[in-house]
């Protein structure tokens, strides 16, 4: 989920699920408002990156296990 931030305008967009979506918001956003000028201090809100470390530790144990699983299981189908 995308967000367009203008902090001339102290507005946030709604969030939208792409950056086509994204550009489309901040250009309507700029022409209707700014005159098509680009406003200073304008932000672009991202999703976070993934992270492994940042889930919980269950979910590591539980995730590592199933990748070892699918290696194991690919080896022996190879050898
Ligand atoms: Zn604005």
């Amino acid at each position: 989920m995308y967000r367009y931030r203008c902090t001339q305008c102290r507005t946030t967009s709604l969030p939208v699920h792409t950056r086509s979506a994204l550009a489309q918001e901040r250009h309507s956003h700029r022409v209707l408002k700014h005159g098509g000028h680009i406003p200073d201090g304008e932000q672009i809100i991202e999703p976070k990156r993934f992270n492994f470390f940042d889930l919980p530790r269950e979910q590591q144990i539980a995730g590592s296990l199933m990748i070892a699983a699918i290696l194991v299981a690919f080896l022996f189908r190879v050898l």
